[in-house]
Parts: C-alpha cells; structure tokens; sequence
C-alpha cells in the first residue's frame, strides 16, 4: 500500500469537542479575559499574576480534557501513514491521542520558559526540551519561580500577540514539496502568519478543510466538509485508510 505524506493543519476547533472552547467563537474573549491581557507581552507587563493564573487554569484545564474522535482518528492515520502535525493550539490532546509529531506554532501550555529568552527557538524535538532556559511544567507557575539558569521569572512556553511565531522555513518547505494530502481542520484562519499555511499548500494535490463556519474565501480548490471535526476528520480519515 502507498504511504502518504500527510500534512494537518490544526486550529482551537479541534479541540473544541474535547471541552477547551475556542476564543473567537466566544464573542473575541478568551474564557471571559481580553486577548491583550492574557496573550500579549504587555498584558504580562502589567499584570503577570493574572497571566499566570490564566495559563494556570488553562493548565488543569487541558488536564481534565480528553483527546475526542477528531484527535484519535489522526493518530490512527499516523499509524498508516507518514502524518505531520502543524497544529496553533497550545494543549497536548495530539500528543495524548498517539500523535508523534506536532509542531505547536502557538507553544504549548506544558512548558514554562524565562522571560528573559522568551524569544528561544520551538524545540523540534520535544524529548530533548528542558534546555537551559526551558523545562516541562507539572503545577501551575507562580510568581517567583525563577529560571535556574538566569535567575529570570518563569513564564508560560506560549508565542504571545506580537511575538514570533517559529515558523521553521526548511521544514516547512520539504513539507510543501513532499505533501501528498493537506488537510485543514477547526481554524477561521484569520491568525497570521499560521492562518498562511492554506495558501501555501495550495499545490498540494488533495486538499481538505473540516470547520462548521468554513471562511470560504481562503478555500478555493479545497473538498470542504462544513461540520464538526469529530464527525467529519474520521470521514476523511476512513476514505483515506481505504484507499
Ligand atoms: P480560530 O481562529 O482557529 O477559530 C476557531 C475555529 O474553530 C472557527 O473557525 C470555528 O468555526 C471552528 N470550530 C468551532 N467548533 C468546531 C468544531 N467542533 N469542529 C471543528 N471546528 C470548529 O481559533 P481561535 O479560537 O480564534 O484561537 C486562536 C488562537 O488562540 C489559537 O490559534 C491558539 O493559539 C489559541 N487557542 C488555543 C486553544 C487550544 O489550544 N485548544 C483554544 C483556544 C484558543
């Protein structure tokens, strides 16, 4: 059987199902917070207890979520295919489903870095991510936990508004040349630079797009699936296992 290159492009919709709502679909807030003072280095300036208590919520939050029919029907397809993950969540459900590799353009609500490196490269493997200004987190961060390295204060390993994204141009460019399938499921890809990945895989020759409001301005080319991803990715993923 031919192995494919597959490329999934994931937004907060993925995990919507699994109990971690999306922010756009709540009226622009993130649980009841303004974006800009919990997701925006000016936000942290000014008020970092409220920061650390967002993300700390988010943390035990994630905790509690499990991995929904969407997320268990990509690991399947990982087990048959070659599968990449480009997912701008922040929560591990990929990693918890059986999926391997996932890049996490947003950061990962796990990890806690110094603000004083805040701008440090995404790891690409994250069996080796406690670097020297990086570590895995298990409890909430408080204020006054201080980065062994540098003395600096700890902050959640999450690319706030404003900051970069690591993008990983090499990576993404062998993955442009090889990808065989892209599918794009629960984004309203507005975000960039991340929301760009539809476009730049407009060569690729099959192509989905999985949203219950799918922007189809950005969809040309696309096979849409208007749905929920619990019910339409396993679809995809069940055309594709019989293929
Ligand atoms: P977004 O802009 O990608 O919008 C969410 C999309 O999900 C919308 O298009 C909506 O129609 C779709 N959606 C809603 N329910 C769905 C379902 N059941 N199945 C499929 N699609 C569904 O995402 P956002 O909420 O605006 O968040 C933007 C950024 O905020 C993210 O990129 C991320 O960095 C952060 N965020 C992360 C999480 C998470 O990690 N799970 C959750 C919320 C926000």
């Amino acid at each position: 059987m031919h192995k494919f290159n597959i490329v999934i492009f994931s937004g907060a919709g993925l995990s919507a199902e699994s109990g971690i709502p999306t922010f756009r679909d709540s009226g622009g807030l993130w649980e009841q917070h303004r974006i800009e003072d919990v997701a925006s280095p000016e936000g942290w300036k000014r008020d970092p207890l409220l920061v650390l208590n967002f993300y700390g919520m988010r943390f035990q939050k994630q905790k509690e979520c499990q991995p929904n029919p969407a997320h268990l029907a990509i690991a399947r397809l990982s087990e048959r295919h070659s599968v990449v993950n480009i997912t701008q969540n922040i929560d591990t459900l990929l990693e918890r489903a059986g999926c391997t590799d996932v890049w996490h353009l947003h950061g990962r609500i796990d990890l806690q870095k110094c603000e004083e490196h805040h701008s440090l490269a995404f790891p690409s493997s994250y069996d080796s991510f406690t670097c020297d200004h990086r570590s895995r987190i298990d409890r909430p961060i408080a204020l006054g936990d201080l980065c062994p390295k540098c003395g600096g204060q700890l902050r959640p390993d999450i690319v706030w508004f404003g900051e970069p994204v690591d993008m990983r141009e090499a990576e993404l460019e062998r993955l442009v040349r090889n990808a065989d399938v892209f599918i794009g499921v629960g984004t309203s890809a507005q975000v960039y630079p991340a929301a760009g990945m539809l476009s730049i895989f407009r060569n690729t020759p099959e192509r989905y797009f999985v949203d219950p409001h799918p922007n189809y301005d950005v969809l040309q080319g696309f096979h849409v699936k208007q749905g929920s991803a619990s019910v339409e990715l396993p679809k995809i993923v069940a055309a594709l296992l019989s293929e």
